[in-house]
């Protein structure tokens, strides 16, 4: 059998509180792997410009022999950033585990992963929640159900709803990624768009130990406008078709009207029906040019081509510890 590495990637933002918890998990449940599966697992931590001590953390923390990467940028610039950061980092590895930092990824499930990886023909393999109402409630729920219907409307793959960026992938699914030239990476859209065999498991998350959600509900929002607009233009097209069906409606309204005219000419033609259209179609309009305007303002974010993280700080692990103990 030959031996295989796996990465493990983690994106910190300010999780100080939570990380110790974390390393302690995974350390055991990495020594279970090692054991059974004969894997030689490596951590990459990308710390995404925290202002906590997350990276100090990480830094004066044990790791033993395991080979450890800690990488810093500098500054926040995303938890999708990070998790790009540390496919790139992530060479060498036959594959590479994706997970929070929170423990809302329960380390444990790692072992779940590798076990389908290793015996079955799977690029990726995904947890996903079974039941987002329960776990949201159904305002969240709703408005979720509806973002995975527009985005998936247009497309001919799948983003399946409630998966999340807690998953493995192989060597090849992080090649097609690293592939991917946009900067504006919505990793859930990218996961799907790249194709391959991908598995889903079902996951309850746990809420969150310690701290609270980086992601407020306006972050939310606008994070769904990106996705959107970075993942399909049907938006653009539908606003087309609105367009047409609209001024086919007022065509034939204005032969109506006409006709009214000289079949009943006492009746008044009434101003506030006109106004309540002005101001409508005014609303409409201003709301399709914003919409319009997402659209053109993505392209010219993408046609900057800047690079999606700057690094201040690249460290590995286990160089320091031998130079520690030597
Ligand atoms: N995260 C990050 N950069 C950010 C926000 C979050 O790297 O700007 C990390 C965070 O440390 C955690 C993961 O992304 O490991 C998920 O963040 P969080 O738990 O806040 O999101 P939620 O679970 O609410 O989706
Ligand atoms: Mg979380």
């Amino acid at each position: 059998m030959t031996i295989k590495n796996l990465s493990v990637i983690i994106p910190v933002y300010n999780e100080a509180d939570g990380l110790p918890d974390l390393l302690d998990r995974l350390g055991a449940i990495s020594d279970i792997l090692t054991g059974e599966f004969s894997l030689i697992i490596d951590y990459i931590f990308i710390d995404d410009g925290s202002s906590d001590d997350s990276f100090a953390l990480l830094q004066e923390y044990d790791f033993g022999t395991r080979l450890t990467r800690l990488l810093r940028f500098s500054r926040n610039f995303g938890k999708e950033a990070a998790l790009s950061a540390g496919i790139d980092a992530a060479q060498y590895a036959d594959a590479a585990v994706l997970m929070d930092a929170d423990l809302q990824h329960p380390p444990e499930m790692i072992a779940d992963f590798v076990r389908i990886w290793l015996t079955e023909d799977i690029d990726s393999v995904y947890a996903y929640k079974p039941s987002r109402l329960r776990s949201e409630g159904p305002v969240k729920a709703a408005l979720s159900k509806i973002f995975f219907w527009v985005i998936n409307r247009d497309l001919r793959y799948d983003i399946p709803p409630g998966a999340g960026d807690f998953r493995l992938v192989n060597r090849r699914f992080m090649n097609a990624l690293r592939s991917l030239p946009e900067s504006n990476r919505f990793m859930k859209g990218l996961y799907g768009w790249v194709g391959f065999r991908q598995t889903g498991l079902p996951l309850e998350p746990p809420p969150r130990l310690r701290g609270e959600s980086n992601y407020s509900p306006l972050r939310l929002l606008l994070m769904t406008l990106d996705a959107i607009t970075s993942f399909t233009t049907m938006p653009l097209r539908l606003m087309a078709l609105s367009g047409i069906i609209v001024a086919a409606a007022s065509a034939l309204y204005g032969i109506y009207v006409v006709i009214q005219h000289f079949l009943f000419p006492s009746v008044p033609t009434g101003i506030v029906s006109v106004l309540a259209l002005i101001a409508f179609f005014g609303g409409v309009q201003m709301m399709f040019l914003g919409l319009l305007g997402e659209y053109v303002g993505r392209s010219v974010l993408e046609a900057k081509k800047r690079p999606i993280y700057i690094l201040s700080d690249d460290i590995s692990r286990k160089e320091k510890n031998v130079a520690d103990r030597g």
